[in-house]
């Protein structure tokens, strides 16, 4: 069996949902899982709904409307008579939960994940009109995640007892599942989701749950480039990419891939292979766990307005534990640290801005001189072997020196696979262009 996961570009004109349609035929026998985003623009509408005033809300409905709308005027009116009701009973339910008293950050998973349900049940409409008998599922019958509303983690046990046992009957019969991404429900049935850009995430967790035999990502570009296509013209398509190369890619910026996409493909050894739903013949990019390179820079990626936060403390000379305190802090207020480098009295730590920051950081000022310094961007050069490969550091810093880019942190561990540099936010874009050209297509001065 195969996943098939489309992004929120792949769902959004009758165009693609009907390229959806023959890629969904042509796999026929490989027993296809589909996946689906909410329509594009979507999300950030049902995410705006909570701090709306009644009017704005309406308008909101009506934009909401009016995305599926486009898609469904394209279609006889059986179908549309098929969607238009169901989509009015979730603008009721959305309502509902908008007047409830839910706490902030589960009220916004609720509210979000009529994205993903809307779209799913659209979808699996136009399949079943184009006569590929399909089924929308909610995720919530099928994820089980803990209670971390907003970026919430899957249980692997819970999730694939239930996956196996709502999928495997529908698989037998020939149905194809039409899956929500995106969300997933805590033990005691409140929805949760995975992080914005979860869908790819809950293709990998339904893959993992059903040991697939691949899973695929469905998107807007041919697969992982050497760099963000849309912002570097000459980026190169990578046909091979490794586990941890598409890991790292993901983890430090590229928003092809969510961060937590590849570790459940990876504990099974499941291939992920991103495709282009504007261009479906191409092969894509397959990611496996061996690639046949010994050294190499695959890929840049970035991220900007990220927070660098030194601790400057002597007592770290002397003091056994020091840096366990240190982590211990940022465990405790719910902050995931990037970037790491530690010298005799300070350690410097690289986060994306956090709301729980400010209060991590008062506690951090129990035990040392604590700066902060906002803007700051990072670019990692990621590739297996990447700090075997020669000339890199050279070309990095004579790079910088001659373009005034000043470097604020340096990362780089003994896995081989990500050198990171963390310099101010604003000359990230200048920074990439030029190390694109010198590092990856041997252009310019060394
Ligand atoms: P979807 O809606 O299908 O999930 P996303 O917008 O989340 O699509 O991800 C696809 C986008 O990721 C591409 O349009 C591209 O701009 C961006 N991207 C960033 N870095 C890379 C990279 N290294 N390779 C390919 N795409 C990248
Ligand atoms: N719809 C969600 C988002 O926009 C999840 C996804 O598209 O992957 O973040
Ligand atoms: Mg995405």
């Amino acid at each position: 069996m195969i996943i098939l996961k489309f992004g929120g570009t792949s769902v959004s004109t009758h165009e693609r949902l009907e390229t959806i349609c023959t890629i969904v035929q042509e796999e026929k026998e490989r027993q296809p899982v589909v996946v689906v985003s909410a329509i594009r623009g979507v999300t950030d509408l049902l995410l705006s709904l909570p701090s709306a005033s009644v009017n704005e809300r309406k308008s909101i409905f009506v934009q909401i409307r009016g995305l599926h709308g486009k898609l469904l005027d394209q279609y006889d009116s059986s179908l549309q008579d098929q969607v238009l009701p169901f989509l009015e009973q979730c603008e009721q339910e959305i309502q509902k939960i908008l007047a409830s008293k839910k706490k902030n950050s589960e009220l916004s998973d609720a509210i979000v994940s009529y994205g993903e349900i809307m779209s799913s049940y659209l979808i699996a409409t136009v399949m079943d009109h184009f006569g590929i008998s399909a089924k929308a599922i909610k995720a919530t019958e099928l994820i089980v995640t803990d209670n971390e509303f907003g970026s919430a983690e899957f249980l692997p046990k819970e999730t694939t007892a239930k996956t196996k046992a709502i999928l495997d009957p529908l698989l037998k019969e020939g149905i194809v599942p039409v899956i929500t991404g995106f969300i997933g429900s805590t033990s005691n049935g409140k929805v949760t989701t995975l992080g914005r850009g979860g869908s790819d995430y809950s293709a990998a967790i339904i893959g993992y749950a059903l040991s697939a035999e691949e899973i695929q990502i469905w998107t807007d570009v041919d697969g992982i480039y050497s760099a963000d296509p849309r912002f570097i013209k000459d980026a190169k398509l990578l046909p091979q990419v490794s586990y941890r190369e598409a890991a790292e890619l993901a983890a430090f910026g590229a928003k092809v891939l969510h961060p937590r996409t590849i570790r459940p493909a990876m504990q099974k050894n499941i291939p992920v292979r991103v495709c282009n739903t504007l261009n479906p013949t191409n092969e894509g990019t397959i990611i496996t766990k061996d690639i046949a390179v010994e050294k190499r820079i695959a890929a840049i990626a970035t991220k900007k307005h990220i927070t660098l936060v030194t601790i400057y403390s002597t007592e770290m000379l002397f003091k056994k534990g020091f840096l366990a305190e240190v982590f211990a802090l940022f465990t405790k207020h719910h902050i995931s640290v990037d970037l790491v480098s530690v010298s005799e009295v300070s350690v410097s730590i690289s986060l994306e801005n956090d709301e729980h920051l400010s209060a991590a950081m008062a506690d951090l000022k129990a035990i040392g001189t604590v700066t902060r310094s906002e803007s700051c961007g990072m670019i990692a050069l990621i590739g297996e072997g990447v700090g075997s490969v020669g000339h890199i550091m050279h070309t990095v810093f004579s790079t910088f020196e001659s373009n005034n880019i000043v470097t604020q942190m340096i990362s780089q561990s003994t896995a081989n696979i990500n050198i990171s540099l963390v310099i101010p936010s604003e000359q990230i874009d200048t920074a990439v262009v030029l190390l694109h050209a010198r590092l990856i297509n041997q252009k310019g001065a060394k």
